[in-house]
C-alpha cells in the first residue's frame, strides 16, 4: 500500500503531506479556506465517491469506522468479488426490481465498462463468467480493495480509519459538523455511504439511516434481500452441503405461482440457499404474512419433458431390474438425494425394481419434477446479502445523488432504497451512485471554494 493519501488513525492530524506535495501549490490557499467534502463509510460506494471527488480536485476526507477499508467488499462473491456484469444499461435496470429506473443517469455516467477501465488502469484486469458475471482475473476480492486504495491515494483522499461517526448536523451557514466521538469535523458537504444493515460484522450497522431520518428523509422499511430460507422439513438438514445445478425452483402461495428461477441451489443446516434461492427470497420476504403457506417446488429434471423422463426411468428400471429401488437411481440423481426422493414419493426403498408398479413410477416422477418443501420464512437481516428498503429515492436527485431536502447532503450505495439481484448488480450500483455523488459534490466544492 502506498502511503499517499492513506492515513492511519491519528486524531485531528494529517500526516500525509504528499496530499499537499502532490496537490497544486497555487490552489493550496483556496483549498485551506474551504471545508472538505466528507465521505462517511469506506465501502464500495464511499471509496468511489471519495476517489472521484478527489480526482476532480476537491479536498476529500473519508471516514471509516473499521481498521481497514472495504471489509464487505473483501468478502463479496465468496472472496472472488463478482464486481459487475457485462449487460447494457437496460439489462442493468431490469435487475433492480422496482427501482432500477432511478439508476439510469448514474449508470450512464459511470458504467460497467468505465469500472472495468478504471480497474484495469489500476492493474486489475477482469474476466467474464456465466451470466455475464465479471470477476477479477486473479479471483481475489482483496485485489479490488487494494486497487481502490490506490485510487484513493492517487487522488489525494485523506483517509481516516477507526473513525466511527456518531452524528452529523448542519449549521445555519450550511456547513456540516461531523462527530466521531474523538473530534468534531467540519464539512462543506457530506456523502453518506454507510451501507445497509446486513452482515453487521463488516461495519454496516445501518448508522446512516438514523441521520437521514433526522434530516427529514423517509426510510422505506428495511427488509433482508438475497437471503437464504428456513425450511420446515427436517430431512432437508440431512442434505446439508449438497448443491444442485440446473434445477428449476418455483415459489407458490398455496396454488398460486409467485415466481420461478432456473439455476443452482444449495441445501444447508437450516434449509436452502444458493443463487436461485437468493433471487426467489424476495417473493418470500414480500409475502411474509403468507409465509406459512409458501411452498418451494423443485423440478430436479427441468430440461427433460415428463414423458421422456418416464421413458428414462423405465430404461433404468429395466437395466437395474434385479436391484432394490434405492440402488437403481444412481444414474439419475446425486447419491445423497436418492433416499429423500424415494421417501417423499412414499415408496419402499428396498422394493425390487421389477416389482415397481406404473402408479409407483408415476409417484416417483411427480417427486422428481415437483419436490415440495415448506418455507418457514427468510433468514435474518444479518445473513442477507443486501438490504431492501432505505433512503427513499423520491427524495434524492438521481443525477447527483444529492438530497432534495438538504443541500450538500448526498447518499450513495446500499443505504438507498434500491437492491439488485445477484450477478454483480449491487456493487455496480454502489460504484455508479458513489461516482455520481463524488462528481457532484466536487463540483459544488469547487464552486463554493472559488467564491470564498
Ligand atoms: C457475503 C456478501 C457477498 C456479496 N457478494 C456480492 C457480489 O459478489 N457482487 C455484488 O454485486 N454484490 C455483492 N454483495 C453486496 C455488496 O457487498 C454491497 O452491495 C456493497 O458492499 C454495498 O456497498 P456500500 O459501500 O454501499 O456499503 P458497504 O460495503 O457496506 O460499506 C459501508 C461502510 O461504511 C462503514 N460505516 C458504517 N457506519 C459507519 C459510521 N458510523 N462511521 C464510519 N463508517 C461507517 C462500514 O464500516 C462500511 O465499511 C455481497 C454482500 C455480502 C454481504
Amino acid at each position: 500500500m502506498s502511503a499517499a493519501g492513506y492515513i492511519p488513525r491519528l486524531p485531528g492530524r494529517i500526516l500525509n503531506m504528499t496530499v499537499y506535495a502532490k496537490g497544486v501549490q497555487m490552489s493550496l490557499v483556496k483549498r485551506k479556506a474551504c471545508e472538505p467534502v466528507v465521505v462517511i463509510g469506506g465501502g464500495a460506494a464511499g471509496i468511489m465517491a471519495a476517489g472521484r471527488a478527489g480526482q476532480l480536485g476537491a479536498r476529500v476526507v473519508l471516514l471509516e469506522k473499521n481498521k481497514t477499508l472495504g471489509r464487505k467488499l473483501a468478502i463479496t462473491g465468496k472472496g472472488r468479488c463478482n464486481i459487475t456484469n457485462t449487460g447494457d444499461i437496460s439489462d442493468f435496470i431490469k435487475n433492480y426490481p422496482g427501482n432500477g429506473q432511478f439508476l439510469y443517469s448514474s449508470l450512464s455516467m459511470f458504467s460497467n465498462r468505465d469500472l472495468q477501465k478504471l480497474l484495469e488502469s489500476l492493474g486489475v484486469p477482469l474476466k467474464i463468467e456465466r451470466g455475464g458475471r465479471m470477476f477479477p482475473e486473479s479471483d481475489k476480492a482483496s485485489d479490488i480493495v487494494e486497487a481502490l486504495r490506490q485510487y484513493l491515494a492517487q487522488n489525494s483522499v485523506e483517509v481516516y480509519l477507526e473513525e466511527d461517526v456518531t452524528g452529523i448536523c448542519r449549521l445555519e451557514n450550511g456547513i456540516f459538523e461531523v462527530e466521531t466521538g474523538r473530534e468534531l469535523r467540519r464539512a462543506a458537504s457530506i456523502i453518506v455511504t454507510t451501507g445497509g444493515k446486513s452482515y453487521p460484522a463488516t461495519g454496516s450497522t445501518g448508522d446512516g439511516y438514523k441521520w437521514a431520518a433526522a434530516f427529514g428523509h423517509t426510510i422505506v422499511p428495511l427488509l433482508p434481500a438475497l437471503v437464504p430460507l428456513n425450511i420446515r422439513e427436517e430431512w432437508v438438514k440431512s442434505l446439508q452441503g449438497l448443491a444442485l445445478k440446473n434445477v428449476e425452483v418455483s415459489v407458490y402461495n398455496q396454488d398460486k405461482l409467485l415466481g420461478k428461477e432456473f439455476g443452482e441451489m444449495l441445501f444447508t443446516h437450516f434449509g436452502v440457499s444458493g443463487p436461485v434461492i437468493l433471487t426467489l427470497s424476495r417473493l418470500v420476504v414480500k409475502n411474509k404474512s403468507a409465509a406459512q403457506r409458501l411452498k418451494l417446488v423443485i423440478n430436479l429434471k427441468p430440461s427433460i419433458a415428463e414423458d421422456i423422463l418416464d421413458k428414462r426411468l423405465q430404461r433404468d428400471f429395466e437395466k437395474f431390474q434385479r436391484k432394490q429401488l434405492q440402488n437403481a437411481l444412481d444414474e439419475l440423481l446425486p447419491k445423497r438425494l436418492i433416499a429423500c426422493v424415494i421417501s417423499e414419493s412414499g415408496l419402499n426403498p428396498e422394493k425390487p425394481v421389477h416389482q415397481i408398479t406404473k402408479e409407483e413410477r408415476n409417484r416417483l416422477l411427480t417427486t422428481l419434477t415437483a419436490l415440495t418443501l415448506t418455507i418457514e420464512g427468510p433468514r435474518s437481516m444479518a445473513e442477507a446479502i443486501i438490504t431492501m428498503g432505505g433512503v427513499s429515492l423520491k427524495e434524492v436527485n438521481p443525477k447527483t445523488m444529492e438530497s432534495k431536502l438538504i443541500n450538500g447532503l448526498y447518499f450513495a450505495g446500499e443505504i438507498l432504497d434500491i437492491d439488485g439481484y445477484t450477478g454483480g448488480y449491487n456493487l455496480q450500483e454502489a460504484f455508479s451512485t458513489g461516482y455520481a455523488a463524488g462528481e457532484h459534490a466536487a463540483r459544488q466544492y469547487k464552486e463554493n471554494c472559488t467564491k470564498s
